[in-house]
């Protein structure tokens, strides 16, 4: 399969769709892979290195577009990639189509085949090309919310590990999925004192088991959410409601009961938020602050780490582009129906529920 790998055009995306070491591996199983020129370089992924890994470089994302069986991406097209889309053409990518009429609309006109990395499922009922991107935000989460705990930066101006002597900073992550088990792992690693939530008990159980005494947990409710905020020096927002905007745990009226430079990092921003005061920023402007509570709320975390999360996603989609380019796309969907949960639009129709319910076409 003639494979193509364009440069990402989204404002302020430095990830790339596949490293130098996943088109090696598409190479070695007898493909032919297309990238653009410089489509890495602004994470130190070098044309030297994809043509080293058997890939052509291409000047413009235009000369892949047309003659790619397969394309693979990061971000969901942007209307000038939708337009350069052919009949039976397969792409490949995180496509978020529920909230994007537009996007879905050129999407059917182009005629092509588009399987969104954000639908795949996997048998334990996760989505695993999602998850390294909640394991990037979540691990990040920590760093961000250090550093905005420095009194240069607006925080009361505390060390989360503390030092021989000086009690460590207090931790609260409400939501123990991915994201908030990250969260939590890298807050332990520095040494500080951590509290988890999440509604779910045989979550609880299972983060008691797996980390013992050094991790506490907690039920979620109004009572321990308002309780533990008021004694938090840190507080990570990481839980998911699937398909739903995230609810509201964090109120105004409980920002007045915290620390003043305290620390609210919202990763839940990308479902609306967690916190009642939050609102989405970017990585240019990462913070602000309310009643003396300082707030991160990137909406796009990996972003900030965009070699690191390129890695990672290729880690994830790599079996899955294997599969699609060894044994063609509709082969690949009939052996792996979690493959088949990803297809959102074929030739002209809305293949994905969900997409089909949130914006009323027909399934
Ligand atoms: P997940 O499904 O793995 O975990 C969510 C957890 O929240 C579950 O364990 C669930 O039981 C728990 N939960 C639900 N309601 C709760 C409540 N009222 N109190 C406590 N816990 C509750 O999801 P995830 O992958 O960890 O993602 C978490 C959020 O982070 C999502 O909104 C996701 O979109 C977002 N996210 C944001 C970024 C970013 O860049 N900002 C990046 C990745 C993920």
């Amino acid at each position: 399969m003639l494979i193509g790998i364009p440069k990402e055009i989204k404002n302020n995306e430095y990830r790339i769709g596949m490293t130098p070491a996943g088109v090696r591996e598409l190479v070695s199983h007898g493909h032919q892979v297309m990238v653009q020129r410089d489509g890495g370089t602004a994470i130190g992924l070098l044309n030297e290195q994809y043509t080293a890994a058997g890939a052509t470089l291409i000047d413009t994302a235009a000369g892949i577009f047309k003659s790619a069986d397969m394309i693979i991406k990061v971000k969901e097209p942007q209307p000038d990639e939708c337009k350069m889309l052919r009949p039976g053409q397969l792409l490949f990518t995180y496509l978020h189509l529920a909230p994007d009429p537009e996007q879905t609309r050129l999407l059917i006109a182009s005629d092509a085949i588009a399987i969104a990395y954000e639908t795949v499922t996997d048998p334990q009922g996760g989505l695993p090309l999602l998850a390294p991107m909640s394991e990037v935000a979540g691990r990040m989460s920590i760093q961000a919310g250090a550093h905005a705990l420095e009194k240069a930066q607006g925080g009361m101006g505390i060390l989360l590990g503390g030092v021989p002597g000086v009690a460590p900073a207090k931790v609260t992550v409400i939501g123990g999925g991915v994201v908030g088990i990250n969260a939590a792992r890298m807050a332990m690693g520095l040494g500080a004192d951590v509290t988890i939530l999440d509604r779910s008990i045989p979550r609880l159980k299972t983060l008691d088991e797996q980390y013992g005494p050094q991790l506490k947990t907690l039920y979620s409710s109004v009572e321990t959410i308002e309780h533990e905020v008021a004694h938090a020096d840190l507080v990570i927002g990481a839980v998911l409601i699937p398909g739903a905007a995230a609810p509201k745990l964090v109120t105004r009226e409980m920002l007045k009961t915290m620390k003043n430079g305290a620390v609210l990092v919202d990763v839940a921003i990308d479902q609306g938020g967690c916190f009642e005061t939050s609102h989405a920023t970017t990585h240019e402007e990462p913070t602000y602050e309310i009643d003396g509570v300082i707030h991160y709320c990137v909406a796009n975390m990996p972003g900030g780490v965009a070699r690191t999360s390129t890695f990672a996603l290729t880690n994830a989609t790599l079996p899955f582009a294997l599969a699609l380019a060894d044994k063609g796309y509709q082969q690949a969907l009939q052996d792996d129906p979690h493959l088949m949960n990803g297809l959102n639009v074929h030739r002209g129709n809305i293949t994905c529920k969900a997409v089909a319910q949130a914006l009323n076409y027909d399934y």
